[in-house]
């Protein structure tokens, strides 16, 4: 069997015949209706499919891939462990030269009042492991009862049962009995959804602390073990928090004894300008999730980073609760570390939340003056390299388009016919940018026309 030329058609052919693909409709996709692609490689901003087309990818496939891509001092460094030991596992301590280095890493980056790390292998798998780290520390110190989790409509946290829990998007938890008991979720902090159109930012945000204390207190605070949010809500629609919002939280779990995930996958390692979210924020978080950007997605990787008050609770543990009884045959993959070693010091020697504090100011203006003041545009927002357009029937009487995603889903197809891949994201009519953290100016000027051409196609 040749691997040119007309092999191509069979791949297709094995593709519907053979793989299920995650978020895509079943039927759809086995009959060939499904326009999905078959890529084979990229460069920088580019990605290629394998019918010759190019595209800019102005999500970096799923914000992950920040670097870009195409680095070969990536795939040197896999290739280099892979051959020297690709795996051997993390438990009863063993470790490996990777991942111990890149443990050093990433807590050189961290906030200096973190104090550990847990390898995983995705986001989901590490939400996961925050939470049975919240609820062993909350045992050890005489508090078991203190199980719940409140998390926010719109967040997500992963696909998994307990992070699919935690993830407030309706689709998720739809014919799965999720969430799970115990899950809570409070208000979106999405100043242009408000319910209320006389309130003022301020106003909002007052409104979103009181009701999130008085869920607190109905609950019972020693019920409460942690309060997770993703520093800016990703795939909720790109939502930079309201003015004032997140010392504010901070404020209230520091009050009543609930720790703080910070779920640093899309933010982390650099994609706000700083090198995570947490820190863009001021809050002091108990555990920071960490995936994503970890490795730029060149191999799995995940993280739990700990706090010290939580390691030293975790430290009090006796001889019979001492070990963690949690543990995956792939934490902290030799192949997976050295991506991630490689990684980190590419952001460093490309500076990219330099070029992430000073392009993405950029790509937010020039949105707003290319699309801005188009009658259907509801709202052009942004911090560092993400940003997103969203789109009403009237904003002036919130009026959105019937149904959710439709129009969406027609701007970002004009836009690949353009060249360009932005993300429709769910639950409205939202445009998401999240490119690799090497765009050029001149890369975003491209990704900004074809929204203005395929806004004027689809809305006129
Ligand atoms: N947290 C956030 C904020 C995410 O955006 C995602 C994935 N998009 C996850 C967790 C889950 O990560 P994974 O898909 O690697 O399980």
């Amino acid at each position: 069997m040749s691997l040119a030329g007309p092999i191509n058609d069979e791949l297709a052919a094995w593709d519907r015949d053979c793989l299920l693909h995650p978020t895509t409709h079943t039927a759809n996709h086995a009959r060939g209706d499904v326009p999905g692609r078959i890529v084979t490689g990229g460069k920088g901003v580019h990605i290629e499919d394998r019918d010759g087309n190019r595209f800019l990818d102005a999500f970096a496939a799923l914000y992950c891939v920040n670097v870009g891509y195409g680095r070969t001092e990536i795939a040197d460094a896999m290739n280099d462990q892979a051959q020297k030991l690709a795996y051997f596992h993390a438990f009863a301590g063993h470790g490996n030269e990777p991942a111990i280095t890149l443990a050093r890493l990433i807590m050189d980056r961290a906030p200096e009042h973190m104090a550990r790390v847990y390898f995983g292998l995705s986001g989901s798998d590490a939400n996961e492991t925050n939470v049975k780290l919240a609820w062993h520390y909350n045992i050890l110190r005489g508090k078991p009862e203190k199980r719940k989790i409140i998390s926010r409509w719109r967040a997500y946290h992963g696909s998994g049962i307990v992070s699919g829990s935690m993830t407030g998007l309706k689709a998720y938890h739809a014919r799965f009995h999720l969430p799970l008991e115990g899950f809570l979720h409070a208000a979106t902090p999405h100043y242009l959804r408000r319910d209320d159109a006389t309130l003022s930012e301020a106003a909002f945000t007052d409104r979103l602390i009181a009701d999130l204390e008085a869920m607190m207190l109905s609950e019972g605070p020693e019920t409460i073990a942690a309060f997770i949010g993703e520093p800016v809500m990703g795939t909720g629609g790109i939502l930079p928090p309201p003015e004032g919002y997140w010392g504010r939280v901070q404020e209230l779990l520091d009050r009543y004894d609930i720790l703080l995930i910070s779920d640093e996958v899309v933010c982390g390692f650099g994609r706000t300008g700083s090198m995570f979210g947490a820190t863009h924020y001021g809050l002091k978080p108990d555990f920071m999730t960490i995936a994503k950007g970890l490795t730029s997605a060149y191999a799995p990787l995940s993280g739990s980073v700990i706090s010290q008050r939580v390691f030293d609770v975790l430290m009090q543990g006796s001889d019979d609760f001492g070990a963690l009884a949690h543990g995956w045959t792939y934490s902290a993959h030799p192949v997976s570390c050295a991506a991630g070693i490689a990684t980190l010091n590419l952001v460093d020697e490309l500076g990219l939340l330099g070029n992430a504090s000073s392009t993405g100011p950029y790509l937010l203006q020039r949105l707003r003056d290319a699309v801005g003041s188009h009658p259907n545009v509801a709202e052009v927002r942004g911090v560092g390299l993400m940003a997103a357009v969203e789109f009403m029937e009237d904003p002036g009487t919130f009026k959105w388009f019937e149904p959710p995603m439709s129009m969406s889903g027609k701007i970002s197809a004009a836009m690949l016919r353009r060249g360009v891949i932005a993300r429709p994201m769910p639950e409205g009519d939202i445009i998401g940018f999240a490119p690799p953290l090497c765009i050029t100016p001149q890369e975003v000027d491209q990704v900004v026309e074809a929204l203005q051409g395929a806004v004027q196609e689809v809305l006129g």
